[in-house]
């Protein structure tokens, strides 16, 4: 009887797992066959080279996806408002995707990106450096507060709304398995921008063979094909939740780069000619316009610009706007955030099509849910959970929570801040 309703419990559980879209389907994910196991592109995708839509190359836009990680502040603000200036073939302003993380956060500033139109994604709260004991190590409830905190932070400091928050980029790339997707996927995100690849690539070889190119965005509903450079693959079924591969650059020494700051030149020649920053990327740009027409991802921090300031040059500066201007020569070249590009993914059109596409459309500047009159800076210079005497956090509005919010305590409630993911691990 007793083994009969485990049985029974067993199947419940099973069916519920199978047919319950907001969680991960438990066991390894099946392999996409697309005749036998039809995906649609609008959710679901198999992991693959193919162009969505089956256009034909010439018909297919080149998409060059633009991100920045880490804290929108002050001293970086004005670099993101001259870089969004830039425009796409169809007249609007160039959106990018900023990928935050808690400290030093000007929330305010964050949603003035956010008004302009730019995509805001979360990048973990605490961005803890020591990627073997802690990111390699987390728990169910580690990953939740580390990623649905700086969800609910960015929405209550910096009034983002809920339902714009739906991608997340892991810090040092620590793709985190199947915990990792599983927390994405219940608390409402669409996709994960963390998983570089270096096999599937226009460029790299193995052996002496052709490249196999590069992986467009797919979904995790069946297993992904990609190869794990970083962290650990996810192995269980997540369905619609997307991943946007980050196809390896090849620097100037022919090294594998994910990001740009990792791309490294002989001679220092990306600290001292923007002529070889412009160089670096217009050559992996072509391997993709020439080649399989995947988008090329540029990814990046801030901090690679801040190589100028020291050096008191321009020099990555120019080379980098030498390159967006190089990309205004082509009419199909489009320069999206992640999230347009996992939408024309979804729902492909072709070059004659791309000025019109709704995504990709100008739009005016959102309203203002964050007056400046209204904007307050909180100071907290006891019980930090980082290793800092004083830290400030520009919020929209007060009052100002009453301990500086951390993983674990995003409302800053008093007395939970030492609630630090250290702690949480020891419990
Ligand atoms: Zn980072």
């Amino acid at each position: 009887m007793l083994r009969e309703a485990v049985a029974a419990a067993a199947l419940l559980l099973l069916s519920a797992a199978v047919f319950n879209k907001v969680g991960p389907v438990q066991g390894e994910a099946p392999a996409c066959n697309q005749t036998e196991l039809p995906c649609n592109n609008a959710t679901c995708r198999c992991s693959s080279t193919d162009v969505p839509g089956g256009f034909e190359l010439k018909n297919t836009p080149q998409f060059v996806v633009l991100s920045f990680d880490d804290a929108v502040t002050v001293s970086n603000f004005p670099f993101y408002e001259k870089l969004s200036k830039n425009v796409n073939p169809n007249g609007c302003e160039i959106k990018m995707t900023f990928f935050v993380c808690h400290e030093s956060l000007d929330y305010t500033l964050v949603h003035k990106l956010y008004r302009m139109g730019h995509e805001i994604s979360t990048h973990s709260v605490s961005h803890k450096s020591d990627v073997v004991n802690y990111w390699r190590n987390m728990t169910k409830e580690m990953w939740t507060n580390e990623i649905t905190d700086m969800k609910t932070m960015l929405i209550n400091y910096g009034k983002i709304p809920a339902d714009e928050i739906v991608g997340f980029r892991v810090p040092f790339l620590e793709v985190g398995g199947n915990l990792m997707y599983e927390v994405l996927l219940e608390n409402g995100f669409k996709y994960d921008c963390s998983w570089p690849s270096l096999k599937y690539t226009p460029w790299y070889t193995e052996f002496g063979g052709e490249p196999l190119g590069t992986l467009w965005p797919y979904t995790l509903d069946y297993m992904s094909i990609q190869d794990q450079t970083v962290g650990t693959k996810p192995t269980d079924s997540f369905p619609n939740m997307w991943v946007n591969p980050m196809t390896d650059m090849q620097d100037n020494r022919g090294v594998e780069c994910p990001m740009l700051d990792q791309c490294v030149s002989a001679e220092d020649e990306l600290e001292t000619s923007a002529e070889a920053v412009l160089d670096l990327l217009r050559r992996n740009f072509n391997t993709h316009f020439y080649g399989d027409r995947a988008p090329f991802g540029l990814y990046t921090h801030h901090s690679w610009f801040l190589t100028d300031t020291l050096n008191n040059v321009t020099v990555r500066h120019d080379g980098f706007q030498m390159f967006l201007d190089y990309l205004k020569s082509f009419p199909q070249v489009y320069i999206v955030n992640v999230h347009q590009l996992i939408q024309w993914v979804q729902n492909p059109v072709d070059v004659a099509n791309i000025a019109e596409f709704g995504p990709l459309q100008c739009g005016n500047m959102l309203p203002d849910m964050c007056a400046e009159a209204d904007n307050i800076n909180c100071v907290y210079n006891e019980s930090l959970p980082i290793d800092q005497s004083q830290v400030y956090m520009k919020i929209c509005e007060g009052p100002c929570p009453a301990a500086y919010p951390w993983t674990g305590n995003p409302d800053g409630v008093k007395g939970m801040a030492n609630f630090t993911p250290e702690k949480i691990r020891k419990i």
